[in-house]
């Protein structure tokens, strides 16, 4: 391996809530990268150009330095290799999909949705790996300048072997051996002009002069395509190692559906980003026999070794974090930067003058404050069914209601109490019931009590993780619906939509 110049990069899609395998990811690439006095670059994959938001960029940028990390070069600071943002370099793109195409590597796809579609369900249907069947190649020059001068919409496919085997060398795992028949022609560039993730990813990472890459076990299908790009193009591809996803105890993957996975979730939970990162670097690279745990980022950088990173999905066990985090607070805080660290996680002057308004018509005394607000500077509420029996609404409503607003909320751009508001007043009309009485399930789910401070800026004031484990935590309390149940609330939810 050459270790004479060292460049890596995380490059997160800004599509959603930070996530903490991104920062398991960062870290690792941060680690290597200080470890041999390289670059650690940030890059925002934002050719999703649907799904990707200013918004989630900001939020994942300041929750990866809210775990102390920090980069060479990226968007908000510059560097010699921009723009750090995809889709700032669509022509950059378009340039090297048309030497691909020139040289014959990647070829003009004409064929339709429906086409392809038909494809597909003949090879499922055949018991055969959904593959692209190449029948764009069979057409003659002719032919595709006439379907381009007609207007036909088209893609750009990467053109594969037909026989024989790619190996993938993997850092941790060595050789790994893909069938050229089983990869696909994967698309470039879409009909629109954008580049596909692949495409991007292999131009901005030779552009960037990338030495190393650790991304998820995720990608390990891509690295085949990935490979074929550098040689097409003539490029020395980055070393690759592909780390393990993160488990839950019982060995199934850890999904947003089921536990807390946002970066926010555990700022909001009252751990310390040091205990966080600690807790994810003993993931990447465990502790060696006899080691304490308990390591900051200088340390942590230092003892990296790739060679230690597990195979076998390591397990996100919170028991563990909890105990590091707690011996954090006992053991690294010292009376001062301890007050400093519970003002900075809730009372800070912003968010204590944003509560102090929504408090202050509520209270005759300022000692109501305790039993009032309590819940904004709590966890994991402890609510029991009969929390729930002082609303209006039938115990199916409620499930109804909690279970819909988990995916609804999930999907929305921005978290604030408007949106917030008009989720719950869209699923109240679904149900047919009145919003307040649909809000009071809610306010008990979130705040403890049946009635509090507002409701939708408590919401709001907690952020979408917090809130989405409390909701999770009063739908398993009062019995978490089938998928059965589940699809039929979607459905009715969505007739609704489609009725109004
Ligand atoms: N944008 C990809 C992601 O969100 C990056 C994958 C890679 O590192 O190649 O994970």
């Amino acid at each position: 391996m050459n270790l004479t110049r060292v460049r890596t990069r995380v490059a997160p899609s800004p599509t959603g809530d930070p996530h903490v395998g991104t920062a398991y990811v960062a870290l690792v690439n941060y680690c290597f990268a200080r470890q041999h006095g390289g670059e650690f670059v940030l890059r925002i994959e934002d050719t999703d150009a649907a799904r990707s938001t200013a918004e989630s960029e900001r939020v994942i940028l300041a929750a990866l330095h809210w775990c102390g990390l920090t980069w060479d070069e990226g968007p908000d600071v510059g560097g010699p290799f921009g723009p750090y943002r995809q889709s700032e370099r669509s022509s950059i793109y378009a340039s090297y999909a048309a030497k691909l195409l020139a040289s014959g590597d990647a070829f003009k796809c004409f064929c339709t949705p429906e086409r392809l579609e038909e494809m597909r369900v003949a090879q499922r249907a055949a018991g055969k790996p959904p593959r692209y069947d190449g029948q764009c190649l069979t057409y003659s020059a002719q032919e595709i300048a006439r379907r381009e001068a007609a207007g036909e919409p088209y893609v750009v496919r990467l053109r594969v072997p037909d026989e024989g085997v790619c190996v993938v060398n993997d850092l941790r795992r060595g050789p790994i051996e893909f069938e050229y028949t089983s990869v696909d022609m994967q698309v470039l560039i879409k009909s629109d002009g954008m580049p596909t993730y692949h495409l991007a990813n292999v131009v901005d990472d030779h552009l960037m002069e990338i030495t190393h890459v650790f991304r998820g076990e995720e990608w390990v299908s891509s690295a085949p395509k990935h490979l074929l790009l550098y040689s097409y193009f003539g490029w020395q591809p980055p070393e690759l190692l592909h780390l393990p996803l993160l488990r839950n105890p019982d060995k199934s993957k850890l999904s947003k559906r089921k536990n807390p996975t946002g970066i926010l979730f555990f700022r909001a939970m009252g751990y310390l980003p040091e205990a966080l990162v600690n807790f994810l670097a003993l993931l990447a690279d465990p502790a060696r026999d006899g080691e304490d745990e308990m390591l900051d980022l200088p340390a942590i950088v230092r003892r990296f070794d790739p060679q230690h990173v597990p195979i076998g999905g390591p397990v996100f066990d919170l028991a563990k974090l909890d105990w590091l985090n707690g011996r954090y607070i006992r053991e690294r805080l010292d009376p001062t930067s301890f007050v400093q660290r519970v003002q900075e996680w809730a009372v800070s002057p912003e968010r204590l003058k944003r509560v102090a308004q929504l408090a202050a018509p509520r209270i005759e005394r300022l000692s109501d404050l305790g039993p009032l607000l309590a819940f904004l500077f709590s966890g994991r509420l402890a609510l029991t069914t009969q929390s729930f029996e002082s609303t209006k609404l039938d115990a199916l409503s409620i499930r109804q209601a909690l279970s819909l607003s988990v995916a609804e909320f999930d999907k929305l751009a921005a978290w604030n109490a408007v949106e917030i508001e008009r989720v719950i007043g869209r699923i109240a009309a679904a149900l047919d019931k009145k919003a307040r009485d649909v809000a009071r399930p809610f306010y008990v789910a979130i705040t403890g009590s049946p009635t509090s401070i507002p409701l939708y800026d408590s919401m709001q004031l907690l952020g979408r993780d917090l809130v989405r484990e409390r909701l999770r935590n009063a739908i398993d309390l009062l019995g978490a619906p089938s998928k059965r149940e589940l699809q039929e609330w979607e459905a009715l939810l969505a007739r609704h939509e489609v009725a109004v």
